[in-house]
C-alpha cells in the first residue's frame, strides 16, 4: 500500500469537546452509584492512559488519542509491523466497547445469541457497510465487518463529487478511494464473516441462526437495502428479512421516544465517540446504546418482518412505535 491511512481524523475541536464529554460522563458515572454502568468512557481509554484513575492523568495525554485505522477495518491494513503506523493509528476495534462486568448480572434472557448492529452511509447509493457483533447474554463486542463501498450505477465524476462532500470533511476520502468495492463484492464477503461465525444456515443467503440485526431506525433494511440489492442487481438476501430497530425497543422499554442516535445517547448519558456519520463509529456508538439497553435489562425482540411470498411488504411488530 502506497499512501499512507489518513483515517477518522478529528479536529482538534471536536477532540477537545468529545474529550470533555467523555471527561463529564466519567465524573457522572462516579458520582451516580445508583447506574454503575461504567461504560468506560472511550475517548479517555482512547488515550491509552495505563492509570487506575483516568481523571487524573488523562489530561496530559490527549495527543495520544489515535485515529482508526480503516484499511485495518476492512482488513486490508499493510502496515501491521511498522511501529510507526501503529504508534500513529488505532488497530484495537474493542475500544470503546469495554463493559463493566458487574452490569451482566442485569441482563435478561435473551432471544438471540448475537447482535448485529448495521449503520449504512449513503443516501443515492450505499457508501458505506458496518456492522458491530454483540454478544446478547454478555453484552461483549465479538467482531465487526467493515467495507467501504462504491457505487455501482454513478460516473466517476459524480463519484468524486459525493466522496468529497460525504468523507472529505472526516479526512477518510482517500481510504475510501482506495478501499471501496462494489455492493455485489461486499455480499459474499459479509456472508464468508457471518458463516465463519455460524450465523447463517446455509452460506449462501441464509437465514441467521441465533441472530439479528440491530438498526436505528427502519430505513437500512427496509428501504436501503433492498433499493441497493436492485441497483447492484442482487437479489434480496433471506438474511435481511427481518430486524430490530432499537428505536421501538427504546420507546417500548424506556416509555420514551427518541428520534435518532444521538438522541438516546443524550438520554442515557453514553458520549458521542468519532465521527457521526462515519459508519463504523456510527455502529459502534449505537452498540454501546444497545450495550446499555442490556444492562437495564431491555429484552431484544424482532421489530419488522418482510414478507417471503411478497418482500415488499413489510410488517410492524410492536403496536408503539416510532413512525
Ligand atoms: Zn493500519
Amino acid at each position: 500500500m502506497a499512501v499512507v491511512a489518513r483515517a477518522s481524523l478529528l479536529s482538534p475541536t471536536i477532540l477537545s469537546s468529545n474529550f470533555k464529554n467523555s471527561l463529564s460522563s466519567t465524573l457522572l458515572a462516579i458520582s451516580n452509584t445508583r447506574r454503575r454502568y461504567v461504560h468506560v468512557n472511550a475517548s479517555v481509554s482512547d488515550l491509552n492512559s495505563t492509570s487506575s484513575s483516568p481523571i487524573l492523568n488523562s489530561e496530559s495525554k490527549i495527543d495520544r488519542w489515535k485515529p482508526t485505522c480503516l484499511y485495518y477495518t476492512q482488513g486490508k491494513c499493510a502496515k501491521m509491523d511498522d511501529p510507526a503506523h501503529l504508534e500513529t493509528f488505532n488497530h484495537d476495534c474493542l475500544k470503546g466497547l469495554h463493559i463493566d462486568g458487574v452490569e451482566v448480572k442485569r441482563v435478561r434472557s435473551q432471544n438471540f445469541d448475537y447482535l448485529l448492529v448495521l449503520d449504512l452511509e449513503g443516501k443515492v447509493e450505499i457508501l458505506e457497510f458496518p456492522v458491530v457483533m454483540i454478544n446478547a447474554r454478555t453484552m461483549e463486542y465479538v467482531d465487526f465487518f467493515h467495507r467501504f463501498v462504491r457505487p455501482a450505477k454513478m460516473t466517476e465524476e459524480r463519484v468524486q463529487e459525493y466522496i468529497a462532500g460525504k468523507y472529505g470533511k472526516m479526512g477518510v476520502d482517500r481510504v475510501w478511494h482506495g478501499t471501496a468495492v462494489t455492493f455485489k463484492e461486499v455480499l459474499p464477503q459479509f456472508e464468508s464473516w457471518m458463516a465463519g461465525h455460524h450465523l447463517l444456515k446455509s452460506e449462501q443467503c441464509g437465514a441467521l441462526i441465533g441472530a439479528a440485526f440491530v438498526t436505528c431506525g427502519n430505513w437500512d433494511l427496509k428501504t436501503k437495502v433492498p433499493q441497493q440489492c436492485s441497483v447492484s442487481n442482487v437479489k434480496l438476501p433471506s438474511y435481511f428479512m427481518e430486524w430490530i430497530n432499537l428505536k421501538d425497543i427504546y420507546l417500548n422499554f424506556y416509555k420514551r421516544r427518541a428520534t435518532g442516535m444521538r438522541t438516546m445517547m443524550k438520554e442515557l448519558d453514553i458520549p458521542l465517540v468519532g465521527n457521526h456519520h462515519l459508519g463504523i463509529d456510527d455502529s459502534k456508538n449505537i452498540a454501546r446504546v444497545l450495550q446499555r439497553m442490556l444492562a437495564d435489562g431491555a429484552v431484544m425482540q424482532i421489530t419488522a418482518r418482510r414478507s417471503f411470498r411478497s418482500p415488499q411488504n413489510v410488517e410492524f411488530l410492536f403496536e408503539n412505535r416510532i413512525r
